[in-house]
């Protein structure tokens, strides 16, 4: 059997625990049944951090994290929290991890299941089979950008500043992980900013072709304005497979192409950072969605975002595409037999908890291991 792969558990606050604890049987299995082992370590993050360590990210946990070979994260906030100032917030964990591990590339699938083909609000031949994904630049642009603020002016109004920059070496980072998955994948990227009207745009335009021209001449590379990918994801979203962009129109249109094919409760994600010098990344996997307070201990919440987050953690930190595969399936597996939690229940549709799901999930993955 391979080295055990060190994974980080912080389940946070409100539904994470809930989702990560169907995430944890999902691990089990493949402790159990496949040639990869796990040894797992469990951490607080955010509000439960806060109330467990006074903090809402420990030096030790962050310690922890950066030694990890990939963290999974539940969700961060609430409302028993809400109050707090700023700094020491829930959601200050999570961007204590993005910052000291580096993330710099988000990596948000859209992808299709089947089962699901008329929960969209596109038509079914257009999303049926649909598989892309963006990549989002996520530690630079008008985001972090200097000078920002806002000020008095003499005249008694007020002026608000943000600014949008980027260097050749933040956009050829992120870039080169777009290049690299478009060539595990179907070999396709799209490069998308707005050139047209913004410097920024123009640089990041040129450097993605001089990186494609220099080290990808395999891969087949557009340029589209971001305004008009807006656009074309909702026309004709198969036309794409990777597209990568910066971090504020990356911020739009990874939400814009998450939701062409369902609920928030079936949205993974992956942040990475730069590999070092063995190739191996800083990663952290989480749901798109929050704590959801609102359905929080009450079995309801759906768990498949996070088990799909473990899919991508198999996928891109350890290398384990047929894995990830297997997880996949099981996720439309059992969809096709019509579990359904609450957020995705359909007519004629079996209705299901979170452990049920969870159940469901690991009896698919037996079933497609037997
Ligand atoms: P949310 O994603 O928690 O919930 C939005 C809606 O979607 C709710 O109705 C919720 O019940 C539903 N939902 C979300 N995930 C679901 C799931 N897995 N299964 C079924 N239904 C699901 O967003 P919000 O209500 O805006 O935020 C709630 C809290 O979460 C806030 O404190 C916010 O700051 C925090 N938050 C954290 C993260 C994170 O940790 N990455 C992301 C977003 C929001």
């Amino acid at each position: 059997m391979a080295s055990n792969k060190k994974l980080l558990v912080l389940p946070g606050d409100g539904i994470g625990p809930e989702v990560m604890g169907q995430v944890r049987r999902v691990v089990d299995w493949f402790d159990k049944r496949r040639a990869v082992g796990f040894d797992v370590a469990e951490g607080f993050v955010g509000g439960a951090a806060i109330d467990a360590e006074g903090a809402p990210l420990s030096d030790e946990t962050m310690a922890e994290a950066m030694a990890s070979d990939a963290v999974l994260l539940g969700a961060a906030g609430g409302p028993k929290w809400d109050n707090l100032p700023f700094e020491q917030k829930p959601e200050r964990g999570l961007l204590r991890l993005r910052k000291e591990m580096d993330l710099f590339a988000n990596l948000r699938p859209a992808i299709c299941f089947e089962p699901l083909v008329d929960a969209s609000s596109l038509k079914p031949e257009f999303i049926s089979g649909l598989d892309i994904l963006i990549v989002r630049e996520l530690t630079g642009g008008v985001y972090f950008g200097e000078p920002r603020g806002i000020e008095d002016l003499p005249d008694g109004s007020r002026r608000g500043v943000n600014t949008q920059v980027y260097t050749t070496a933040e956009i050829q980072r992120v870039a080169r992980v777009a290049f690299e998955l478009a060539g595990k994948r179907s070999g396709r990227l799209c490069s998308t900013e707005k050139a047209n009207v913004m410097e920024t745009g123009v640089l990041w335009r040129q450097e993605v072709q001089k990186l494609g021209d220099a080290e990808y001449p395999d891969i087949e590379l557009t340029h589209m304005y971001a305004d008009n990918c807006a656009m074309q994801l909702v026309r004709n979203p198969k036309q794409f497979d990777v597209i990568v962009t910066d971090n504020l129109f990356g911020d739009m249109l990874s939400d814009e192409a998450a939701m062409l094919t369902g609920s928030l409760g079936m949205l993974p994600s992956a942040s990475l950072g730069a590999p070092d010098v063995t190739g191996r990344r800083m990663a952290l996997y989480e749901p798109v969605h929050g704590s959801a307070p609102d359905i929080t201990g009450q079995d309801k919440a759906n768990p498949i975002a996070s088990v799909l987050s473990f899919a991508m953690a198999l996928r891109y930190s350890f290398d384990l595409g047929d894995d990830a595969d297997l997880v996949e399936q099981a996720v439309n597996n059992v969809l096709a037999d019509g579990f359904r939690t609450a957020d995705i229940m359909q007519p004629g549709m079996k209705a299901v908890s979170t452990t049920d799901m969870g159940t469901a999930l690991v009896a698919a993955l037996d079933a497609l291991a037997a």
